[in-house]
């Protein structure tokens, strides 16, 4: 467990290092102290072996608070299956008086259900949706789970009465930040009961590389232009006002820090 700057959050546990769903604008690569990871991010995942054991050790000794569930990969990568770090970590916080706020693109995170909604008063589920799209997304995010595969998760979860949000991000310009591919996504959320966190695109280190395929189909996706980001904010807030979903950008400009490592 390492302490983290994060919003809502005072914790994250990350038993993984890299993310097999290896999307093409993950910022995470930036935020690994393991070269090769960042630079065929996507194609190597280390596991945290000892991860279980050394998070014994740390619930008896730390203040209790929100553990981010995780902050830099997929929770619910496909080795997740095999090693369940993920379920080893949520079983041993969850007993402990933790409280746990798990972020995914996932469905994988269903075979948790049962146990999750035994603790739902402690327990909170974000699915990422950034277009429902299936060919946008294959573009995008290569390896993770279709759009339609995440929507039913959020459903399913939603139904169990757990506390659920979808995030929206990074919207990039020409990609999914038009008022149809939005709205699809906010009725999601609404159908759903759940609230919307919403980002932009970041360049950070190695994304040049890692973008050239979106590029070549969507010139502009790497954009961070200030007044098309004001467009889009005023498009994602009425279309959630009209639902009448609560939103808020997922790095709310009063709780940020200098810089984005602060918060990993
Ligand atoms: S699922 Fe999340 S952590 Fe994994 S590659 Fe995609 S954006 Fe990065």
């Amino acid at each position: 467990m390492s302490k983290t700057g994060l919003y809502d959050l005072d914790y994250a546990y990350n038993p993984y290092a890299g993310c097999y769903h290896g999307c093409r604008y993950c910022y995470g690569r930036a935020y690994t102290r393991h070269e090769e990871v960042a630079e065929a991010w996507g194609e190597i995942v280390y596991v945290k072996e000892n991860a279980v054991e050394v998070l014994l050790e740390e619930v008896r000794r730390a203040r209790k608070g929100v553990v981010g569930i995780s902050t830099i990969t997929d929770p619910y990568q496909p080795i997740e299956a095999e090693e369940r770090l993920t379920r080893r970590g949520l079983e041993i916080l969850l007993s402990s008086g933790f409280e746990v706020s798990i972020q995914t693109k996932s469905p994988l995170v269903l075979r948790d259900l049962d146990f999750l909604s035994k603790h739902r008063h402690k327990v909170d589920v974000g699915i990422t949706i950034t277009t429902l799209d299936p060919v946008v997304a294959r573009l995008i995010e290569p390896r993770a789970p279709e759009p339609a595969a995440r929507a039913e998760a959020l459903r399913k979860i939603s139904a169990e009465g757990i506390d659920t949000w979808v995030f929206l991000g990074p919207i990039m310009r020409g990609v999914n930040d038009s008022p149809e591919v939005i709205g699809g996504i906010v009725a999601l959320a609404a159908e759903t009961g759940s609230r919307l966190y919403y980002d932009f695109f970041r360049m950070k280190r190695g994304l040049a590389t890692s973008m050239s395929l979106v590029k070549e189909r969507y010139p502009e996706a790497m954009s961070t232009e200030h007044g098309w980001r004001m467009k889009v904010v005023e498009i994602v807030e009425k279309l959630c006002e009209r639902e009448g979903i609560p939103y808020e950008p997922a790095f709310p400009m009063r709780e940020r820090k200098s810089s984005l490592l602060e918060y990993f």
